[in-house]
Formats: structure tokens, C-alpha cells, sequence
């Protein structure tokens, strides 16, 4: 029987990503995303990409944002847009339990999309120019127990379609390495 895990676009292709300025901040994600990756393959887990909702609205050079900011109308009808052919297949996995197990899903904590228990939140808006306290805008973001946007509306259409209890949403977090790792050995 095949083994396949869904997860988020950059565990396995971190170009994806927000352009950082000090990777050295990401090097704990970084090392757990590669620890992830060899254990997936050393078991022979099937890996399957989700879309990374971001790049496909925005491309490489947007800004890091807030869950705050993609939590609209507009965001989330792109994330549905996107998710509906990976729960198709996900349905067919499941539907064939004699040849597969699906093990779950694995997102990014602290996403402002991917977040599956942590995202990242601030009231962000508007333009910088001849803009006061940026510093302190900044600085008052914070990771807050909740999902992201994407992880939000996945969920949604896994109740949709009676999935919720089917399967297992978890994440890839550098302080809890357990949580991705441990859905490996289902
Ligand atoms: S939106 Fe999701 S897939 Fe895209 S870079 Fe962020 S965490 Fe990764």
C-alpha cells in the first residue's frame, strides 16, 4: 500500500517563499523542513504539492504580509479556486483505501496562509509613504493560535465534503518538530 502525505508548495520548493533579507532567521524551518523531507523519502511517503496561494496571486516580489490582510472575500475565492482540483484527488485517494493511505496534510505554522495552529497577525494597511511608526507597526505583529487563510478555507472544504474526520491537518513548526514529523510513522 502507498503512503502519501499533501503539503504545503514550499516544503518542497522553498523559491516560493517571501524573499527573506537574514535566511539565518529560517535556519531552525529550514533544518526541520529538510529532516521532514528525508524521512518522507527514507519511508517511501508519496509527497503531493499543494499550490502556494501567494506566488499564483503575487509572484516573488511581494511583501511578507499578515493573516489579516489575505483574510477577504477575494483571497479566499483564489484559495478555493486553487484547492478544488487537490481535493478531487484527495477524494480519489481515499475513495481507493486499498491501495493508499492518505497520512494528512502538513502545513507551515506562522504562515499568514499556511498556518495550520499559529498565524501571523497585525492590523497592516495602506501605504508606507510619509508614513509614522513603521517600526512599531511592524513590531506588533504576533503569532496568534489560529489558522491561515488557505489552511482556513482547506478546512472548510474538507467539511464540505466530510473529509474533516478523514483526515489529519498538522504543520511544519521549528518549536513543535514533533507535529510533522510523528504524521510520518501513521
Ligand atoms: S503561502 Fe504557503 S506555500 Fe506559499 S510560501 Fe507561504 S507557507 Fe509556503
Amino acid at each position: 500500500m502507498k503512503k502519501i502525505i499533501f503539503v504545503s508548495h514550499c516544503i518542497l520548493n522553498t523559491a516560493s517563499k517571501v524573499v527573506l533579507y537574514n535566511q539565518t532567521d529560517m535556519d531552525a524551518e529550514e533544518n526541520l523542513r529538510k529532516k521532514f523531507m528525508h524521512k518522507a523519502i527514507d519511508q517511501e511517503v508519496q509527497i503531493i504539492q499543494l499550490p502556494c496561494p501567494e506566488f499564483t496571486l503575487y509572484g516573488p516580489k511581494r511583501w511578507g504580509h499578515v493573516s489579516n490582510q489575505f483574510d477577504n472575500t477575494f483571497f479566499r475565492d483564489h484559495c478555493r479556486k486553487i484547492l478544488a482540483p487537490c481535493i478531487q484527488q484527495l477524494k480519489e485517494y481515499l475513495a481507493n483505501e486499498d491501495w493508499f493511505e492518505v497520512l494528512g496534510i502538513v502545513g507551515v505554522d506562522g504562515s499568514p496562509s499556511c498556518g495550520v495552529d499559529y498565524t501571523c497577525c497585525a492590523d497592516w494597511y495602506g501605504s508606507f509613504e510619509c508614513r509614522e511608526g513603521l517600526d512599531k507597526t511592524f513590531n506588533e505583529c504576533t503569532l496568534e493560535k489560529k489558522s491561515g487563510i488557505f489552511m482556513q478555507v482547506l478546512k472548510e472544504m474538507l467539511k464540505e465534503n466530510g473529509l474533516s474526520d478523514k483526515v489529519k491537518v498538522t504543520s511544519l513548526f521549528a518549536p513543535e518538530p514533533e507535529k510533522c514529523l510523528e504524521i510520518l510513522d501513521k
